[in-house]
């Protein structure tokens, strides 16, 4: 059976997930490649959340992970608590070419601490890696931040596709890990 066809009932966990982060860091690109595995090049969809599914199996469980975007709302300050009720994840982005964007991260931080599930899994993301001359953090930087608040941690580049697949396993390998202990 291909992953497509499966539906709600037919996986062992189902569980939400959100992009969050600056505009224009490279969110939807990234839903796009783990969704979809194709790269956008004219963003931007529609204002309002939209949101992508992927099945895996994870171990012997069929995991189904359904990911919102926030489709430009950032900008806007428009996130409300609604964006993130539910959630178990959070793959909290910034763009490694854009230095501004990395020291608004606390402020993603402590909003989705106020406002998402005190259990909620965060992978902070340093996408456009690729982007080598234009650099303004260095990896060591954001994996600094991510040891002290107990992230997971990953550089990608959505353009390349680079660990976009391995930074949505992180955080929903973790989830798994969480839902386990939780129905123990
Ligand atoms: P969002 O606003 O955070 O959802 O960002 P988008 O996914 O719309 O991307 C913003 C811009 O960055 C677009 O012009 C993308 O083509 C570009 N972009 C996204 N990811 C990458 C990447 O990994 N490398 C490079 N070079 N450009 C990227």
């Amino acid at each position: 059976m291909g992953e497509a066809a499966l539906d709600d009932e037919e996986c062992d966990y189902l569980f939400k997930a959100v992009m969050i982060g600056d505009s224009a860091v490279g969110k939807s690109n990234l839903l796009s490649r783990f969704a979809r595995e194709e790269f956008r090049l004219d963003s931007k969809p529609t204002i309002g959340v939209e949101f992508a599914c992927r099945s895996l199996r994870i171990g012997d469980k069929l995991v189904k992970a359904q990911i919102w975007d926030t489709a430009g709302q950032e900008r806007f300050r428009a996130i409300t608590s609604s964006y993130y009720r539910g959630a178990l994840g959070a793959l909290l982005v910034y763009d490694v070419t854009r230095r501004v964007t990395f020291e608004n991260l606390p402020k993603w931080i402590r909003e989705l601490r106020e406002l998402a599930d005190p259990t909620l899994v965060i992978a902070l993301v340093g996408n456009k890696s690729d982007l080598v001359h234009m650099r303004e953090v260095g990896e060591e930087e954001g994996k600094s931040l991510a040891e002290r608040e107990g992230l997971c941690f990953m550089e990608t580049s959505a353009l390349e596709n680079r660990n976009v697949e391995e930074a949505f396993l992180q955080m929903i390998t973790r989830i798994r890990e969480i839902l386990k202990q939780k129905s123990l």
